[in-house]
C-alpha cells in the first residue's frame, strides 16, 4: 500500500501517454538522484529525466523538493521520506517497487545517503531483490575537497562530529592518526568552537573552511587550523553551510613537534655526519629532508652551501 502522504500518484503500469515514443524511460526500481547544493542549475540532464519520469519522488522536505521541481517544470508527485518517518514509510516504498514502479529518492541537497536519509531504503530494496540505480551529481563533500587546495589523492569523509565536547575530542583523536585529507560537515553556528577543538587536537595543520558553495556568498578560507580557529573566534558567527577540511596526518605540520625533532637531530648529529643525521631523522619522522636539513643547520650554526649535499 502506498504511504498516506502520497499525492496524485501516477499509474504504476503501462507506458505513460505524455511521453514521446522515442524517449527511453528510466528502468523500474529505486533511483538515487543527486540534486543541487545551492545553485538550481547544478542538476544533470539524466537526473531531470528520472525525476520527470518516476512514478513518485521520495524526498526529505517536500517544500524544498517542490521548489526544485517547479524550477524545472516537473510535476511528478512526491512523498515524504525523512529520518522521523522512514521506518513507517519504507515498507510502502518497497511495495511500490515490487509493483514495478520507478521511485526516485532525493534529499534536500546534494547526494542522498551522504549524511542524509536513504541507506536503509537502499538496503531494503536490495534485500527485496529490487534494482537500485544512481543518477550521480553534486555532493558538498567532494565539491569542497576540490576547491580546498588540500591533497585529493586520499581523503576521509567523516560526516558531522558529535556535538558534545568529550565525544568530539575522542573522535578527533581517532581522526588525528589518519593519513588522508579529512572532510567534515559542520553547522555554521558551531564552527568557532569546533575549529578551536580541532586546533587543540590536530595542531597547526593546513586546513580550509568552505562555506556556501555554489551560492552567492561562496567563500573558501585556507590556512593553518590555529589561524582559522583564531579568525572565526574573532569574527561574527558565520552563516550558511560549511565544510571543514584538514590535511591528513602525514600532510601537515601537526606531526612536526619542534622540540622532539631537535632532540632527535641532536642525538643523530652527535653520532654521525650531518648528511647521515638528516637522512636518519627524515626516515624516522617522514618529514622532508630539506626541512630537516634547514633545522640541522640552525642547530649547528652552520650556513647552507657550506655542508655536504643532502
Ligand atoms: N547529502 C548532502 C551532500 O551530498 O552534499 C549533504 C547533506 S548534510 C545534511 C548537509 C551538510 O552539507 C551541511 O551541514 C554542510 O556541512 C554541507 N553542505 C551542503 N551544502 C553546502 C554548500 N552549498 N556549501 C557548503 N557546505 C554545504
Amino acid at each position: 500500500m502506498a504511504a498516506k502522504c502520497d499525492g496524485n500518484d501516477k499509474p504504476s503500469s503501462g507506458p505513460r501517454a505524455s511521453k514521446p515514443a522515442t524517449r527511453v524511460l528510466p528502468s523500474p526500481g529505486l533511483h538515487i538522484v543527486a540534486t543541487p547544493i545551492g545553485n538550481l542549475a547544478d542538476i544533470t540532464l539524466r537526473a531531470l529525466q528520472v525525476l520527470e519520469d518516476a512514478h513518485v519522488i521520495a524526498c526529505e522536505d517536500r517544500r524544498v523538493t517542490v521548489k526544485l521541481l517547479r524550477a524545472h517544470g516537473i510535476a511528478t508527485p512526491t512523498l515524504s521520506y525523512h529520518e522521523h518517518n522512514a521506518d513507517r514509510v519504507r515498507p510502502a516504498i518497497i511495495e511500490r517497487l515490487k509493483k514495478g514502479e520507478t521511485v526516485a529518492l532525493v534529499s534536500d541537497a546534494g547526494t542522498p545517503l551522504i549524511s542524509d536519509p536513504g541507506y536503509k531504503l537502499v538496503r531494503a530494496a536490495q534485500e527485496a531483490g529490487m534494482p537500485v540505480h544512481v543518477a550521480p551529481g553534486p555532493s558538498a563533500a567532494l565539491a569542497a575537497l576540490v576547491v580546498s587546495g588540500l591533497p585529493t589523492n586520499r581523503f576521509l569523509f567523516a560526516g558531522f562530529l558529535p556535538a558534545r565536547a568529550a565525544a568530539r575530542r575522542a573522535e578527533l583523536t581517532e581522526l588525528a592518526k589518519i593519513p588522508a585529507t579529512l572532510i567534515l560537515f559542520e553547522p555554521a553556528r558551531r564552527l568557532p568552537s569546533t575549529l578551536a577543538a580541532m586546533a587543540d587536537v590536530l595542531g597547526a595543520r593546513q586546513a580550509a573552511v568552505v562555506r556556501e558553495l555554489t551560492k552567492l556568498h561562496e567563500e573558501v578560507r585556507r590556512g593553518a587550523l590555529t589561524e582559522l580557529a583564531d579568525h572565526y573566534a574573532a569574527a561574527d558567527a558565520p552563516k550558511g553551510e560549511v565544510v571543514i577540511l584538514v590535511a591528513g596526518a602525514a600532510d601537515g605540520p601537526a606531526e612536526f613537534d619542534e622540540a622532539a625533532l631537535d632532540e632527535q637531530l641532536c642525538a643523530a648529529l652527535a653520532q654521525t655526519s650531518l648528511k647521515q643525521a638528516v637522512a636518519t631523522v627524515s626516515a624516522a619522522t617522514g618529514l622532508p629532508r630539506r626541512q630537516i636539513y634547514a633545522r640541522a643547520l640552525a642547530l649547528t650554526g652552520k650556513r647552507a652551501g657550506t655542508q655536504e649535499e643532502v
